[in-house]
C-alpha cells in the first residue's frame, strides 16, 4: 500500500513515515499542498494521510483537488482545528475521517488498517490468471493451488503485473509501487525481484519487453 503524507511537522512526518515502513506500507512524504496535487496529479497513491495547516495551500484546498482527481481515494485528514464546524465542512469535501492532533499511533494505524482492508476489497482481493491466484487480503499467492512463499516486495511486484495484466509495466513504474521516495535502490533491483519470483512462477508467466519492462499477460 502506498500512503502519500502530507504534512510540513517535519518530526511528526519522520517518525509516522518509520511507523508505517516497519508495517509495511510504502511511504511518500510532502510538506506542501500544490506539490502534493501534482504528485497526486502523476500517480495515485493508495492511501492519503493530510495535514489541514500547511504552509502554501490549506489542506481543505488539497482535498478538494484531490477530489477532483479522484472520487473514492481514501483521505485520513489529521487536525489540530477540531472545532465541529471544521470537522463538518472537511467531511463535506470528502474526507474519509479525521484524526486530531495529539494522537496515538495506534490509533493513526487503526483507521489506516480499516482504509487497507476497504481498498483491497475493492480492488481485486482476489486475481487468477492461468494457473496463479493472489489475495491482497491474506497475503496469499498460490500456484495450481499448492500456496507459494514471496517476501513482501516480491509480493509487491506480483500484484502489480497481475492486476496490470496485459499492459506493460516500465522498470520505474515498478519501482515507484515498491521503493519509498529517497529509499535507496540500486539499479537491477527490479530484475533481481524478477529473477526471484520467476523461480516460484509457472514459465514465462512474466515476460520481459526488453529495454521496456515486464508484462503478464491475461489468458
Ligand atoms: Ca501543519
Amino acid at each position: 500500500m502506498q500512503v502519500l503524507l502530507i504534512e510540513d511537522d517535519i518530526a511528526l512526518a519522520e517518525a509516522l513515515s518509520q511507523t508505517l515502513k516497519n508495517e509495511g506500507f510504502t511511504v511518500n512524504h510532502l510538506t506542501h499542498g500544490k506539490l502534493a496535487v501534482v504528485s497526486i496529479k502523476t500517480e495515485l497513491p493508495d492511501i492519503v494521510i493530510l495535514d489541514l495547516g500547511l504552509p502554501d495551500i490549506d489542506g481543505t484546498e488539497v482535498l478538494k483537488l484531490i477530489r477532483r482527481e479522484s472520487a473514492d481515494l481514501p483521505v485520513l485528514v489529521l487536525t489540530a482545528r477540531m472545532s465541529l464546524e471544521d470537522k463538518v465542512n472537511g467531511l463535506d469535501l470528502g474526507a474519509d475521517d479525521y484524526l486530531a492532533k495529539p494522537f496515538e499511533v495506534a490509533e493513526l494505524m487503526a483507521r489506516l488498517r480499516v482504509f487497507e482492508r476497504r481498498a483491497s476489497s475493492l480492488k481485486h482481493a482476489g486475481l487468477s490468471i492461468g494457473n496463479v491466484s493472489i489475495d491482497s487480503t491474506s497475503h496469499q499467492v498460490s500456484v495450481i493451488g499448492q500456496n507459494i512463499d514471496l517476501s513482501r516486495r516480491e509480493f509487491m511486484l506480483l500484484k502489480a503485473l497481475m492486476e496490470n495484466a496485459g499492459r506493460v509495466q516500465t522498470r520505474d513504474s515498478l519501482e515507484s509501487k515498491l521503493y519509498s521516495w529517497g529509499e535507496e535502490v540500486a539499479s537491477n533491483t527490479i530484475e533481481v525481484h524478477i529473477h526471484h519470483l520467476r523461480k516460484k512462477l509457472p514459465d514465462n508467466f512474466i515476460q520481459t519487453l526488453r529495454g521496456i519492462g515486464y508484462i503478464v499477460k491475461p489468458t
